[in-house]
């Protein structure tokens, strides 16, 4: 067997299947490139979703002939020069085998100037110059990239449909214009702009942008710093929420990046706020000393690695808690109002111009602030449920619209469908929730914050106080103050209250033991039985202490006081499957697990009648709770009718 070096070319093409999966690969580095070239404006034309042709276009430093030469060999970069230069590393690229993996794929040209004199143009086939010339002088580079995979076809074959590969372009390009909002983004595909942002740096607009205006209007700004972290954004409040972990990004320095450390911070921030299974909306960007990161893991340098992963974790996990602390969380029932037929065929076609003279000023800028450029591509993408057929009948605000997020699946199911429809996926899927909301949601929230900031000078209280009222089927407690009416679920307000309370005691107790007059016996399966086993010292650490009953059962005479009477098998259970999936016992997870179960079992019932103290004092109870508004499960506690919303339905007021 002979051994030969590889030639250059077929090493490229080699090193260009780890970075050039797709055109929205191509499209992401070529981008990259642009930003680490200090360019304030990028545009980006792609046709069929970049498979015939890619064009990135910038006004950034560019490049003289010489530098553009070596720019297409493999490992040149002009970004870092030492191995030390690697452990702080700004740029978004220094690997230096972007330029060479795509030519080596394509047809390529390039066409770039410093302003310094002409500029130069030269054209690339499969990784070889075919052609140079003197070019233009206007500053800046635009690169071409035609044909991509012409002479890899088993490539090709892995190209999804025309509408996937444009929806993980838009996915790079709004990925890439939250951590640059003061870079002018230009998204367009077939000739026909589908993403721009005004590059004026402000985060909020761009979020408007991608995820909708609504959802813009609940985000909540955070601020956070420790030693090592300086950690900003914005967090969605916990009443919009979304079944995919895809809306969470975390930026790293400017950069976007995937990390489960980050996303298990956030959720943590969120802790019990969310309901099961949902995720938030969060844009979190970290700045660090780049020493603290390791972005040399993968090529794509997505993955990364930090150092101080626990500090990190408390740090974001505290920024996010801190942010909730100071907000009032409690959800208007104006969310999703169902509409009048007649309304909802002008949302039909809503385009973001509020430009109608009946809409005060001063909100009128606010709702256009967020609008004003955000494209209108997909106004057909009305969610149908929102329709309303019936008129009237469905004016009546439905309580299980707020809590209900079966909706919400519906729209993600259509929204894998609409993908494919429109290939614009983020932006579809809010619309088919923004849409129907827009109209009449807007003009009452100039209202709606006046409303709350003289609330919030009036009681510094996070939960203002509320007069009970009444009570309904024994389950609904009806308050209110003068901000309106309120309807409090009177089981989900228990289970905050013994929540917290078992939570705490559970804290308290913890070395104490519980003697059984009673053994306890229980059977388990093998591989439990081996773990029992396996993991003896960890039981006896926390209080377990099993003694062998038999060939698979084992008996105990005592158990650590927190176990929830009545469930210390499933207790010992639930261990048992967290050391399966963990493979160690987290003895916080777990109390806290038994004081949900508690708190949910010792809970008031729904139809149970309360009389007037009674009421009084469970709300009082609730306000001094350190997260009065969502259940230990994540459902909303209380729902606010304010004075406007109660006179606008009963057209006291238009
Ligand atoms: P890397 O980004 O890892 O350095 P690339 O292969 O992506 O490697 O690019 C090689 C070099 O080409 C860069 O280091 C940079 O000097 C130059 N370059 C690439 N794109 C541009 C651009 N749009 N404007 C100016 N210089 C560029
Ligand atoms: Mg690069």
């Amino acid at each position: 067997m002979a051994i030969e070096l590889m030639s250059d070319a077929l090493s490229n093409k080699i090193a260009a299947g780890e970075v050039v999966e797709r055109p929205a690969s191509v499209i992401k580095e070529l981008v990259e490139n642009s930003i680490d070239a200090n360019s304030q404006m990028i545009k980006v034309d792609v046709y069929e979703a970049g498979l015939m042709r890619m064009k990135v276009t910038d006004d950034g430093d560019g490049m003289t002939e010489s530098d553009a030469s070596v720019a297409f060999l493999r490992h040149a970069t002009s970004k870092i020069k030492s191995e030390q230069d690697l452990f702080h590393v700004r740029t978004l690229g220094f690997r230096g085998e972007a330029l060479a993996s795509i030519a080596a794929v394509s047809k390529l040209t390039l066409k770039t100037s410093t302003g310094d004199g002409a500029g130069i143009l030269i054209q690339y086939e499969g990784g070889k110059e075919i052609s140079r010339e003197k070019a233009d002088a206007r500053k800046g580079t635009e690169i071409t990239v035609d044909q991509l995979f012409f002479n890899t076809p088993a490539r090709l074959k892995y190209m999804k449909t025309i509408h996937t590969e444009l929806g993980h372009i838009t996915d790079v390009i709004n990925r890439l214009s939250l951590s640059h909002p003061g870079i002018r983004f230009t998204l367009a595909h077939n000739d026909k702009v589908i993403f721009k942002s005004n590059g004026r740096g402000d985060l909020l607009q761009i979020i408007a942008q991608i995820y909708g205006v609504n959802v813009a209007k609940k985000m909540i700004n955070i601020e956070h710093k420790t030693l090592d972290y300086t950690i900003s954004g914005y967090i969605a409040k916990p009443e919009v929420t979304r079944s995919g972990r895809q809306y969470l990004s975390t930026l790293v320095n400017g950069r976007f990046v995937r990390s489960v450390i980050l996303n298990k911070a956030i959720l943590s921030g969120y802790h019990t706020l969310l309901p099961i299974g949902r995720h938030p909306i969060v844009v979190l960007q970290i700045e660090m000393d780049p020493i603290l990161v390791d972005v040399n893991v993968h090529p794509t340098k997505l993955d990364v690695r930090f150092s101080k992963e626990k500090e990190l974790f408390i740090a974001i996990e505290t920024a996010i808690k801190n942010a909730f602390r100071q907000e009032r969380l409690i959800p208007d029932y104006t969310e999703k109002k169902p509409k009048l037929k007649k309304e909802v065929s002008e949302q039909a076609s809503f385009s973001f111009d509020h430009t109608s003279s009946d809409i005060p000023d001063t909100e009128r800028k606010q709702v256009s602030d967020l609008n004003a450029r955000v494209n209108n591509q997909d106004s057909a993408a009305v969610d149908e449920s929102d329709r309303d057929e019936t008129g009237m009948n469905n004016f009546v605000p439905q309580i299980d619209e707020l809590t209900d997020h079966s909706s919400d699946d519906r729209n993600i199911t259509r929204d894998i469908e609409q993908h494919a429809a429109t290939a614009f996926p983020e932006t579809v899927h809010e619309n088919t929730e923004r849409l129907p909301e827009a109209t009449v949601d807007s003009s009452s929230v100039n209202e709606q914050m006046m409303e709350d900031e003289r609330e919030d000078a009036a009681n510094n209280s996070r939960m203002p106080l509320m007069y009970p009222v009444g009570q309904h089927h024994g389950t609904y407690i009806i308050a209110e103050n003068d901000q309106g009416m309120y309807v409090i679920d009177q089981h989900a307000a228990q289970e905050r209250i013994k929540y917290e309370y078992y939570r705490d005691k559970i804290v308290e107790v913890d070395p104490v033991l519980q003697e059984l007059l009673v053994p306890m016996t229980f059977d388990f399966s093998k591989q439990e039985a081996l773990l029992i086993e396996q993991y003896q010292t960890d039981f006896e650490a926390i209080g377990l202490f099993f003694e062998p009953f038999g060939q698979q059962t084992y008996r105990i005479t005592a158990h650590p006081n927190w176990f929830p009477a009545g469930f210390e098998e499933e207790t010992i259970r639930d261990i048992i499957a967290q050391i399966i999936e963990d493979e160690k016992i987290d003895l916080k997870k777990l109390r806290e697990d038994a004081a949900i179960l508690m708190a949910c079992k010792k809970s008031i019932k729904a139809n149970h009648h309360l009389n007037y103290d009674d009421m009084f004092e469970l709300l009082e109870t609730l306000r001094k709770t350190e997260d009065p508004f969502t259940c230990p499960h994540g459902r909303p506690i209380v729902i606010h009718f304010s004075t406007y919303e109660l006179e606008k339905m009963f057209k006291r007021i238009m």
